[in-house]
């Protein structure tokens, strides 16, 4: 698969792409910010790459631990986080569940040192209005999301398969004869050797003639 700086590059050099198709077809600079950001975001920190020790892991910084269970779980490469659609899914599912359980530990903590008040009730219902008041933002949250996976997916395929067509192609080239490589001798070389070989040849003669 490509090397982590590759990885970073298709989707730097891709994101004005993105974004450009993005605002032709919204005419909105809202939407376009909320896509290319998941993109980028997907891209460096979010891709499939997570399932194991990856330029993408690393960016987590101090909260990278997280992804050491989904690494542990995940074959690298393996559909769950590298297929399509799946593993963006899979990826936020997995990020929700963190989230609700650091969310209520500090819940916790901020109900019993300041007797914060909590009502899943209300919570839920602004989950609900935000859906359904900005519903073309999540769809480009996620759509930005799964570009940034594809684009990561698409580079490792077409890498893939580029080695495997190298190494076909070599496997189909007739067996090289042994290539005898001699070192060219420098000019100064030559002229230093040339008195050794005619020693040896006057010697050859004496030895002759005796
Ligand atoms: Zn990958």
């Amino acid at each position: 698969m490509p090397s982590g700086q590759t990885h970073d590059r298709i989707t730097l050099w891709s994101l004005p792409v993105v974004a450009g198709i993005a605002f032709g077809q919204t005419q909105s600079g809202n939407i376009t910010l909320i896509l290319s950001g998941a993109y980028l975001f997907s891209g460096l920190m979010f891709g499939p790459d997570l399932d194991l020790y990856s330029r993408q892991y690393q960016r987590w910084g101090y909260a990278r631990w997280i992804w050491i269970p989904y690494q542990k779980t995940v074959k690298h490469r393996s559909i769950l986080s590298h297929g399509f659609a799946i593993g963006t899914i899979l990826r936020l599912i997995y990020l929700a569940i963190w989230l609700s359980i650091l969310g209520l530990f500090f819940l916790g903590i901020a109900q019993f040192v300041w007797n914060v008040g909590w009502h899943w009730q209300t919570w839920w219902e602004t989950v609900k209005r935000s859906l359904t008041h900005h519903t073309t933002e999540w769809i480009a949250l996620c759509l930005g999301l799964e570009l940034g996976a594809m684009s990561h997916v698409i580079s490792d395929w077409s890498h893939s398969t580029y080695k495997r067509q190298q190494k076909q192609k070599n496997r189909n080239l007739p067996p090289q004869r042994g290539k005898i490589v001699r070192k060219k001798e420098t000019g100064d070389r030559r002229e230093l050797r040339e008195p050794r070989e005619l020693r040896k040849l006057r010697e050859q003669r004496k030895s002759r003639k005796s």
